[in-house]
């Protein structure tokens, strides 16, 4: 793991201020906030724009010519617009608004694989995917006889990209695979595998659940074909996700859902469907969540970017070193590039037992397989605990999780 650290601008107070929720005794402790990999806490800002929407703009969005719906078409649009800038898309009509990551992912695999895989096709993942992207795959390729293989990883949790060399071909049709491993922390190499698989002509798909709130994302630079991502791992709304897309794969694609909003004219005879995005946005969709997505892209934008990664890089190298002292902690995983997210095993305590004893001390960490069950196989364990950060996250934050965890090693031992 990198230990160059750069300099920031950040005023932790003033942050941690935008969350009161932060602010409370859980078991009669001051909470201390370290799941921030499954979810990330809400600045009051998003909160607030959500009670705004529904106490003054609420109203179905896209087909009213009423004022409170082209309000609220106006702000949803708006969000749209802004994850354009924030991901550097070519085009707003490149975003699509899913329930989640898990859901942009299924949306490919069905939507383009039902099209594009066939017969003795491949699709390639890696060891360290998420459920989500592993198993629209497997369903996939069960569907179609096409072949999911494996990318290997290194006991670090790096891909070896020697490996995946031998693994691509032209009978390899997709790639993908996740930017930052939820379970690991690992920041994988997005455009040096792109590259490999578009020269035998695969289509890339990455996962940037755990990207986005931490690094910086340009798809255009990247040059993926598909980008998914999750809004409630980014500081907004839970159930809401997007998934990139670029636009001449999306027009050749098939519809996901069929409903409303994804048509141009339906008759018995038969429907044409509307244009991107709105093709993959059957039904009423999450309009409040939308709205005040936009707010927590401001508050990202605000700190920039490269003050959160240098921040929290920070904090990752502190709690690393915290827990490498420790005689029977054991890292999993241990890349060169890493996103906040520290998983570990303790000689002699379950990981479920970690959980809560730490919880009973005010302590939030994940405990369990982090949806990556083939992950913990390769490590050969059941689980892990696992402490990610934010950037609301403190070093006193970590002192008090370190001073948690070796009182819990005592009673153990
Ligand atoms: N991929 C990764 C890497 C994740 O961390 C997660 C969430 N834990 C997902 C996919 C799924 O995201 P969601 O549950 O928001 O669909």
């Amino acid at each position: 793991m990198s230990s160059t650290l750069v300099e920031y601008k950040i005023d932790i107070q003033k942050i941690r201020e935008e969350f009161p929720i932060l602010d409370q005794q859980v078991n009669g402790k001051q909470l201390v906030y370290l799941d921030n990999a499954a979810t990330n806490q809400k600045p009051q800002r998003v909160v607030d724009a959500l009670v705004y929407h529904y106490q003054n703009d609420n109203a179905n969005i896209h087909r009213g010519i009423h004022t409170l719906a082209e309000r609220s078409t106006t702000a949803f649009e708006e969000t749209r617009k802004a994850i354009q800038g924030f991901i550097n898309s070519n085009e707003a009509e490149e975003i699509i608004f899913t329930k989640g990551t898990s859901e942009s992912i299924n949306l490919v695999a069905s939507s383009w694989g039902r099209k594009f895989l066939n017969a003795g096709d491949e699709v390639l993942i890696s060891t360290m995917e998420h459920h989500s992207n592993i198993v629209p795959w497997q369903m996939i390729c069960e569907e179609k006889g096409a072949i999911l293989k494996i990318m290997p990883i290194n006991e670090a949790g790096e891909i070896v990209i020697e490996e995946v060399k031998k693994l691509l071909s032209e009978k390899t049709k997709m790639v993908a695979f996740n930017h930052a491993s939820n379970t690991l922390g690992t920041v994988n190499p997005v455009k040096q595998i792109t590259k490999m698989a578009h020269a035998v002509g695969a289509k890339v798909l990455v996962d940037g659940a755990q990207s986005t709130s931490h690094l910086e994302v340009d798809v255009k630079d990247l040059n993926v074909d598909f980008f998914a991502f999750s809004a409630h791992k980014m500081y907004g709304p839970t159930g809401l996700g997007v998934l990139y897309g670029k636009r001449d794969i999306l027009e050749k694609m098939p519809p996901y859902q069929g409903g409303g909003e994804m048509i141009k004219d339906v008759s018995f005879e038969g429907t044409t469907y509307n244009d991107i995005p709105y093709k993959f946005e059957a039904g009423t969709p999450d309009i409040a969540n939308v709205i005040a997505f936009k707010k927590a892209i401001e508050f990202i934008e605000e700190l920039g970017k490269d003050n959160i990664a240098a921040y929290e890089h920070e904090l990752l190298i502190y709690a690393t070193e915290k827990l490498a002292a420790i005689e029977e902690v054991k890292i999993v995983g241990t890349a060169k590039d890493k996103v906040s997210v520290i998983s570990f095993t303790v000689e002699g305590v379950h990981h479920f037992d970690l959980g809560m004893w730490l919880d009973a001390k005010g302590i939030a960490v994940r405990t369990g397989h982090h949806c990556t069950q083939p992950l913990m196989e390769h490590f050969c364990i059941e689980g892990t605990a696992r402490a990610s950060f934010s950037v609301y996250n403190t070093h006193e934050e970590i002192d008090a999780f370190v001073k948690a965890l070796k009182d819990i090693i005592s009673k153990f031992k």
